[in-house]
């Protein structure tokens, strides 16, 4: 006679990715539990911009798992009670080349209801940016805002209620097929293992992680504020710098000559990651990078060459309300060398690693949960 399980699903990460993994799993009508060895979950998942950003990610299967997680956030934000606002984005040009990136990303037609604005519109569409030099705007209505912290506290209680054993302060030091040994030396059985321990990724399986090609990368990030009379940002800015970093617009011809330029003109920001964006909190502060830097070398200081050009950058297009820095943070997540969007692995039968979903995984990770419970139902 075989024993049955503690539980059906244990998730072990108590980040957007395990609970993503969670939720998914619960609504599958398993029983889960999920443990994170924090008292409250303090990683990349409550240190980001809550950007839900799909116009970031290329065409395709990626874009597609984006825009379902976006709708999972809306619908998730009304059920647990936190703001998801459709803020939609809007991305500036103040050179040629840049405008000419955008005009192509809109008439490839890669997301629908894109609008191509004019210096003017764009103004509309955001008073405070800078009119000298503006070329144009990029408005996506797809992007919404979430403050990180307070959708994943909310997140948390919202799987609680929805029938899942959560075990916080309860780090898990070892996994087999099947059973995972908590710090406490308790075993709990489960028939299907999911480990979504973000940048962590060398505690549990570290000959698993040495052959990955995972790798660290640790962003700079600060908030503005507070802002007075109740300043709403509205859509999520960004500007030409960030044309550089995301895949979505990797497509797009004109990018090479831009890269070109920049990589004279902005070469300190480059030589640091930085691109600068823009979101905002539930109190209002604005939240604003970022940086990167990646491999195993960086430590904990935050640097403050780094902070003043990003704070420059953010001066080249945006004039925010009060622009006094009231906080700073740094935080990491783990990205594949080679560029994949995420790392699956199944070191033992029923378990199975999942992370590496790298900058875009407060993005991804909700529609990421469903996938890999949904291939439950079909193996
Ligand atoms: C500064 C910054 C800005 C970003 N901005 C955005 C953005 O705006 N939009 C976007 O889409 N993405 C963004 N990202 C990326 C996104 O935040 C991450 O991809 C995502 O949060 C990763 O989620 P995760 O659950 O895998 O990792 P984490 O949030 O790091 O969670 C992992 C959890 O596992 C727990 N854990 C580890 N080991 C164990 C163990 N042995 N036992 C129990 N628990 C364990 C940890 O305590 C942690 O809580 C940003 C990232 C950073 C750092």
């Amino acid at each position: 006679m075989t024993n049955a399980a503690d539980v059906g699903v244990l998730v072990v990460g108590g980040g957007v990715l395990g609970l993503g993994h969670a939720i998914a799993a619960l609504r599958a009508g398993h029983r889960v539990m999920l443990c994170e060895r924090d008292s409250v979950a303090r990683g990349a998942s409550v240190r980001n911009f809550g950007m839900i950003w799909p116009i970031g990610q290329p065409r395709g299967p990626l874009q597609q798992q984006a825009l379902r997680s976006r709708q999972l956030w809306s619908e998730l934000g009304e059920l647990a009670g936190f703001r998801c606002e459709a803020t939609g984005s809007l991305h500036v040009a103040y050179a040629d080349d840049e405008w000419q990136v955008l005009e192509q990303f809109a008439d490839d037609a890669v997301l629908p209801g894109l609008e191509l604005l004019s210096a003017g519109e764009a103004i509309r569409r955001q008073p405070r940016l800078c009119e000298s030099g503006l070329r144009g705007g990029l408005f996506s209505p797809h992007e919404a805002n979430v403050d990180p912290g307070a959708a994943v506290a909310a997140l948390h209680r919202f799987a609680e209620r929805e029938g899942l054993e959560r075990r916080l302060g309860t780090a898990v030091v070892a996994i087999e097929s099947g059973v995972a040994t908590l710090a406490s030396g308790t075993r709990v059985t489960a028939e299907h293992i999911v480990v979504c321990t973000g940048d962590d990724f060398r505690g549990l399986f570290p000959e698993l992680f040495a052959a990955s090609g995972l790798v660290r990368c640790k962003l700079q990030m600060l908030a503005l504020g507070p802002q007075p009379d109740g300043f709403r940002l509205g859509p999520m800015c960004a500007a030409g710098l960030t044309l550089l970093h995301y895949p979505g617009f990797a497509a797009c011809p004109g990018l090479a000559a831009l890269r070109a330029r920049l990589a004279v003109e902005r070469a300190a920001e480059i030589a640091r990651g930085i691109h600068v964006l823009v979101s905002q909190r539930d109190d209002g502060c604005l939240i604003v990078g970022d940086s990167h830097e990646y491999g195993d070398g960086f430590g904990p200081v935050l640097d403050a060459a780094t902070e003043r050009l990003i704070l420059d950058y953010l001066r080249t297009f945006l004039a925010v309300p009060n622009a006094e820095v009231v906080e700073r943070w740094s935080g990491s997540y783990a990205l594949q060398r080679g560029g994949e969007p995420i790392f699956r692995a199944g070191p033992a039968p029923g378990v199975e690693v999942v992370t590496g979903v790298g900058g875009s995984g407060m993005t991804r990770s909700l529609a990421i949960g469903e996938e890999t419970v949904g291939r439950w139902r079909t193996s």
